[in-house]
């Protein structure tokens, strides 16, 4: 069974091919230069974007896998959560491939997604592991069981901006450039994650265990800088860079850790854009190895928004028997993952 995977919930549009777990070949396009000049997608250029890519990254992927149409078996497309012009383009094209090909469509998470694309590079997960989703709309700690059939357990989220919404705003404040996020890693090499004591919220006994708050830190960057320049001295970029990101890295990993080990599970799977982060991969690399937990990130490439993400999450749904979404299927900007809910519709 060849599942066919169609990404497109932001600015990146994803075609992937995958069958029985393994990768046969995906193409990406991106629109994220024509909305650097904004600071942030703007959802008609990204639907626009998406649609002239559309054909184009299909062919190419199906050209990287040796296969054509007719060899799909089925579609998996992102049905939400993603700004809704740009999921509609997605699924428009997925709706028109199954139709035409008589063939299932399943209407995938786009979260589960990022989770289910470790299995392309290593194997089955485990019967139950935590992720750690962490990209530029969310920061949710989820209890995994069989992705392909059992209901995914909301642990917890953040009350406010993402982790890697706070990259990006950080990043423009140090006049970084978007998206923030590599940039940010990039600078903070050469600064020292010590110099600036930055807040990790919600870290108190008190606190909700698996809440996340990112508005704090990005505010308190912004004031420090802010602080920085009235007095006339220079901004030292890369010691705030890399203070704020030890901040984050250390709240993200040491809650994903509380919940490894309050749920008796020793596998922690780090996912989405944000766990292309190289100190949030090393901090999480050290305290699982201290903490005996087997830890599992996607390669870089596949950490950000691809199609072979949705294929595996179709992949997935297929072999386990899932039912298919009719081709009344519509797109839901903010599906929420809370109880059974892989694909769509989402009543
Ligand atoms: P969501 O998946 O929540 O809908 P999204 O699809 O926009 O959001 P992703 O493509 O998964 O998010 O990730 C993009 C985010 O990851 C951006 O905020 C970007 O700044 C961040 N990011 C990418 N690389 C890095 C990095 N090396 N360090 C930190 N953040 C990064
Ligand atoms: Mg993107
Ligand atoms: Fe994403």
């Amino acid at each position: 069974m060849i599942v066919l995977g169609i990404e497109s919930s932001c600015d990146e549009t994803g075609v992937g091919l995958v069958s029985e777990g393994v990768l046969l070949g995906d193409a990406l396009a991106s629109s994220m230069d024509a909305h650097a000049r904004f600071g942030g997608v703007v959802p008609e250029v990204a639907a626009r974007a998406h649609l002239e890519s559309m054909l184009p990254v299909l062919h190419e992927a199906l050209g990287k896998a040796s296969l054509g149409l007719g060899d799909v078996d089925a579609v998996a497309v992102t049905a939400g959560p993603g700004l809704s012009t740009a999921v509609q383009v997605g699924l428009a094209s997925a709706k028109a491939l199954a139709f035409a090909l008589g063939k299932p469509l399943y209407g995938v998470h786009h979260l589960a997604g990022h989770a289910a694309v470790d299995v392309l590079e290593h194997g089955p997960l485990p019967s139950c592991c935590v992720a750690l989703v962490v990209s530029g709309g969310h920061t949710s700690l989820l209890l995994l069981g069989d992705l392909g059939k059992d209901p995914i357990v909301h642990l917890g989220d953040t009350v406010d901006d993402a982790a890697g919404e706070a990259f990006d705003k950080v990043a423009r404040v140090l006049g970084l450039g978007y998206p923030g996020g590599p940039v940010v890693d990039r600078v903070a090499r050469d600064g020292d994650p010590h110099a600036i004591a930055f807040p990790r919220a919600l870290s108190r006994p008190s606190d909700p265990a698996y809440g996340f708050s990112f508005s704090g830190v990005k505010t308190a960057v912004a004031r420090w800088v802010e602080a920085r320049v009235d007095a006339g001295g220079e901004v030292p970029v890369a010691d705030v860079a890399a203070s704020f990101q030890e901040a984050v890295a250390d709240v993200l990993t040491r809650k994903a850790l509380a919940a490894c080990r309050e749920h008796g599970v020793d596998t922690l799977l780090l996912v989405g854009g944000v766990a292309a982060n190289s100190r949030v991969r090393a901090l999480a690399e050290e305290r699982c190895a201290a903490a005996g937990i087997e830890l599992r990130v996607p390669p870089i490439r596949l950490c950000t928004d691809n199609g072979a993400m949705i294929a595996a999450v179709g992949d997935l749904l297929v072999r386990a028997g899932a039912p298919a979404s009719g081709l009344d299927l519509g797109a839901d900007p903010s599906a929420p993952l809370t109880g059974a809910l892989l694909h769509g519709p989402w009543t």
